[in-house]
């Protein structure tokens, strides 16, 4: 039987797509292995959202030449965001790989009908599903739009279909996955939302819970806020990156919003959805930002307190507008220095924010075990851990929680 093998960098969309070649290949009589050196197929799964991603990808792939080398019938097989328009050129400089393919299409040697109806692979107690690929916004700093497109969603009855079929396998818990959420359907004849795919994915049997991310402040609408508080299965968690605290910079990432606006959403969202789990993204140093801007960021962390920010330092991207346009002028001595800023703000801030579960019930989906302990995570997206002699896999378990930090708790079992 044949081996293959899978890597991969970057965002919850790559990791979709990853199960979902896992599956594809398993239907073909392949076995996955951790080892490379046991593998028949290697798939490299890359992202280039920032520098380090890219990388890690292309240093990732530079150690398989050896190997190939030594085993030319080994197939080795790249996709994700690395991969561009230029796929001779990409042949010409990794010669040793068998096949480019560009994230989220079928790997050229498999039967294209069954990638676009292909399920992730086993039936986990959470997966994810993408709804919406592609995206239309062209942020200054971001080169996705030019990797994966533009918006293209799915129709709605497939992913009720695929949603059933999941649940009938085992999966409780789905997250719909897309860069901007918030767009879903307009590209559909019958325009469906967001807020009518999540009223119909509620009524499931065997779903216990469904999560969405992300959503684009510009585009996040009352109507999906209103839906999301009444259905039950729709975890209480917003993922709502705000990038910048500053008008002027978020004007020139291009974002579509004020931070004025942003505020007003977050207090719609918490009296919509009181204690909501709140996510965003952060970028400093983005070209221009001065010292006073970058304060504006600061504020907005300890007025708003984030469940978790996702920091980054602005990483020029070639070909999009930010580095057409502006020059990277923000040294990366100030770059670092202000993400540590920000580190050390949101670890007193979450540790503070999980300190007030303490005592508390909470209930979360057993998502697996690890050293010994249970696993699962809240609605609002806290992991938590447990010790229990039963199997409690993919089941909804209450806890009390006894400890807490910045980055877990631990709870006891409560009946
Ligand atoms: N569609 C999502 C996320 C896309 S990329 C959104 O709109 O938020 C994920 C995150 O990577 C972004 O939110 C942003 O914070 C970060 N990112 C994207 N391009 C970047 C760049 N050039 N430098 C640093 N961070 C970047
Ligand atoms: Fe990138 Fe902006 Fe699209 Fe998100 S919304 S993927 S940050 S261009």
């Amino acid at each position: 039987m044949p081996n293959y093998h899978i890597w991969t960098i970057g965002c919850q969309m790559n990791k979709a797509e990853s199960e979902r070649l896992a599956a594809l290949f398993e239907e073909n009589g392949y076995l996955s292995v951790d080892d490379v050196a046991d593998a028949d197929l290697i798939v490299i799964n890359t992202c280039v959202v920032r520098q380090n991603a890219e990388d890690r990808a292309v240093h990732k792939l530079q150690n398989f030449k050896p190997l190939k080398k030594a085993r030319p019938d080994i197939l080795i097989a790249v996709t994700g965001c690395w991969v561009d328009s230029n796929v001779e050129k990409l042949k010409t400089a990794y010669p040793f790989v068998d096949y480019f393919f560009k994230a989220g299409e079928c790997p050229p040697w498999l039967d294209k009908s069954r990638w676009s109806q292909a399920l992730p692979k086993q039936p986990e107690p959470a997966t994810y599903v993408p709804i919406i690929h592609g995206c239309n916004n062209f942020c200054a700093y971001c080169v996705v739009p030019y990797r994966r497109g533009r918006e293209k969603s799915r129709p709605l009855s497939e992913i009720v279909c695929e949603v059933k079929e999941l649940a009938r396998r085992g999966t409780r818990e789905v997250t719909l996955l897309g860069q901007n959420v918030d767009s879903y359907g307009h590209d559909i004849p019958e325009k469906p939302e967001l807020a009518d795919l999540l009223t119909e994915l509620n009524g499931i049997d065997g779903l216990y819970r469904i999560r969405f991310l992300t959503n684009h402040p510009k585009d996040m609408s009352r109507r999906l806020i209103q839906t999301a508080a009444r259905l039950e299965k729709v975890c209480k968690n917003i993922t709502l990156p705000a990038q910048a605290g500053s008008n002027e910079i978020l004007q020139a990432m291009r974002r579509g919003y004020t931070i004025e606006d942003y505020r007003q959403l977050v207090s719609e969202i918490r009296r919509e959805i009181p204690d909501a789990g709140l996510v965003s993204d952060i970028i400093v140093g983005f070209p221009s930002e001065t010292e006073a801007q970058f304060e504006q960021t600061v504020k907005l962390l300890t007025d708003i307190k984030f469940d978790t920010v996702h920091l980054a330092a602005y990483s020029p991207r070639p070909g999009t507008i930010a580095v057409r346009e502006m020059a990277d002028d923000v040294s990366p001595e100030d770059k670092k220095r202000r993400l540590t800023t920000l580190e050390t703000l949101q670890a007193n801030i979450v540790t503070e924010i999980n300190a007030q579960l303490q005592g508390k019930i909470v209930e979360i989906l057993v998502e697996g075990k690890q050293k010994g302990k249970w696993f699962g995570r809240t609605g609002t997206d806290k992991l938590v851990f447990f010790s229990d002699s039963a199997n409690h896999m993919g089941k909804l378990v209450h806890l009390m929680v006894e400890k807490t930090s910045p980055w877990s708790l631990q709870g006891t079992i409560n009946y």
